[in-house]
């Protein structure tokens, strides 16, 4: 069985017994990547609980570095997941509500820690928004069944996603393995459950006693970055301005990419030398923001309450925000993409040229292709790459260089703020030509094109790569080959590593050899 069987299968098993559990003296809420108070499906749930019961309401956060090592969380995540707690802790204490950070070194003691802290505060009943990776489902499952043994009682809520995988069935009754029809049925679903669009309410304050009774709990510290995750002090200062954390900044920017830029969205998105996308990735990824919110909001700026109508520029965003949904719906259904296998099982046998000096040159943006080194470098910069240089990049390494698309997926949730499993793996999925509903495997992006077409003037290389910022006219593009080859040499700039066209021949046959002894 799936591991979201397994689990379903735990929590009906345990369903009477949560019932017959009746509230002691706190109730809390196992904040994961839900890190916000507004419309949070599992806080606001677990704060009418204890509110029912006049008992005080504790948040729990749990810091695993073997998580973070088995997740590859990129420092600069670690970095803004912990800055969003100090943000979520001042909130919370607002509100009566103390935040308890707790650290377990090994990923296995988590389960039995949270044991642990809910018997010390008198508390029987926990609170959290499910994950979908399979290693969070089985945990979920089996902390259902450890928690009925114990007489407490563990409950868990679809959040993340605006509509809960599961549901969305084709004609056939299998679940969508195609984007397109997947989304049409999405869209129906929403508009005939309307109330997944509705905001979860915010939690109430706790009673006023919580200070007497819980006090301590309120001035528990917040870790440091583990070893390994940390930032740099450079790093810190360039990376933190960037990124405010926290949900107001999450709600700030939603709105001023609501109010300036999501009309042109269809029109900008593309063109990664403006800021036509909303940037709220990571955002998305640590949970200061809900989907559900981010479509909604969208949606009512919307003259239309449909989602498929009203401004081009919402409606193309709110399909971009349903991407998300999409990729989160594959690892349930497909749950072997979490480990380390192509979607397509054709797709396993391609011998990779697993070339270390190409990867090196690809990590540090020195292919001699200035739009891929353009986007690597921005990657490095911003700890963030804008959606159509992704696909470039990737493309790329998988097609031109013909290394493992697995090598390029791990670099990036290694270095990506936004790092989320289910997104990246379906990105490089799609670029591959070896995940859910990908790109063609003989459609190869020519990276002289993709630059031409999505940086004409070549703002975005000029940026990124200011060594060619003295480079005129096309000649950006492709400074070795268009007559620049003096002023890129002595700008140290490389020579291309690889001839496309010859990359293309070779990456064709490779795929079609692979394909057809797969
Ligand atoms: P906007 O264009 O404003 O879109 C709004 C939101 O919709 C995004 O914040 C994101 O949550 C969601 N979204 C948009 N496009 C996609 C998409 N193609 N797939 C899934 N969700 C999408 N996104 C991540 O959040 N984390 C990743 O680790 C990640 N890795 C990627 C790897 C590759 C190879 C590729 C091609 C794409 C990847 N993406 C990933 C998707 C996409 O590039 C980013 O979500 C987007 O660039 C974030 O910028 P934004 O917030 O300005 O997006």
């Amino acid at each position: 069985p799936r591991p979201i069987e397994v689990l379903n299968n735990a929590l009906a098993d345990t369903a009477e017994h949560r019932k017959r559990v009746k509230v002691k003296d706190a109730v809390v809420h196992w904040f994961k990547w839900d890190l916000r108070i507004r419309d949070n499906r599992a806080l606001s749930q677990a704060s009418e609980m204890a509110q029912r019961a006049g008992v005080p309401l504790i948040g729990l956060y749990i810091v695993s570095p073997q998580d973070f090592e088995a997740h590859l969380t990129a420092p600069i995540r670690v970095d803004f997941m912990l800055r969003t707690l100090h943000v979520l802790r001042e909130d919370l204490a607002k509100l009566g509500i103390p935040l308890w950070v707790e650290t377990a070194e090994k990923r296995r003691d988590a389960a039995g820690r949270v044991v642990e802290l809910m018997e010390e505060w008198g508390a029987n009943h926990l609170f959290a928004n499910l994950e979908y990776e399979v290693d969070e489902l089985r945990r979920e499952a089996k902390l259902a069944r450890m928690f009925a043994e114990r007489g407490l009682a563990l409950h868990v809520a679809h959040d993340t996603c605006v509509v809960p995988p599961g549901p969305l069935r084709s004609g056939t009754g299998r679940p969508y393995a195609v984007y397109t029809p997947w989304f049409r049925s999405w869209i129906r679903y929403i508009q005939e459950n309307l109330d997944l669009l509705e905001l979860s309410e915010a939690p109430k304050p706790n009673p006023t006693t919580v200070k007497k009774t819980h006090g301590k709990l309120f001035d528990c510290p917040i870790p440091d970055a583990p070893e390994g995750k940390r930032l740099t002090d450079e790093e810190k200062k360039t990376f933190r301005p960037l990124w405010p954390a926290g949900e107001q900044e999450a709600m700030k920017r939603l709105d001023k990419f609501c109010e300036e830029n999501v009309g042109q969205y269809g029109k900008n998105r593309n063109t990664p030398s403006i800021p036509g996308t909303s940037n709220l990735s990571a955002h998305f990824a640590c949970g200061t923001l809900s989907a559900r919110t981010a479509v909604r909001t969208a949606r009512d700026r919307n003259n239309t309450k449909r989602l498929d109508g009203g401004n081009e520029g919402i409606q193309t965003w709110i399909s971009e925000v349903a991407w998300r949904d999409f990729y989160k719906h594959v690892l349930v259904h497909w749950p072997y993409v979490c480990m380390n296998k192509p979607f397509k099982p054709e797709y396993s046998n391609i011998e990779w040229s697993y070339n270390q000096e190409h990867f090196e040159a690809w990590t540090q943006g020195r292919t001699g292709y200035p739009i891929v080194d353009a986007a690597m470098r921005q990657l490095h910069g911003m700890g963030w790459m804008h959606n159509r240089c992704r696909m470039i990049v990737a493309s790329f390494l998988s097609k031109d260089l013909l290394l493992d698309w697995r090598m390029g997926e791990r670099f990036f949730m290694e270095h990506l703020i936004d790092g989320d499993f289910a997104s990246n793996n379906g990105g490089w999925g799609f670029a591959a030509s070896v995940g859910v509903d990908p790109q063609p495997y003989f459609r190869i992006f020519n990276p002289l094109l993709q630059s031409e077409k999505f940086d004409p003037d070549g703002e975005y290389i000029r940026k990124w790569v200011p060594e060619l910022k003295g480079v005129k006219g096309k000649a950006i593009h492709d400074p070795h080959g268009r007559g620049a080859e003096v002023l890129a040499k002595k700008a140290g700039y490389p020579k291309p590593i690889v001839e496309h066209r010859g990359a293309r021949e070779r990456a064709l046959a490779a795929y079609k050899r692979g394909i057809e002894s797969g």
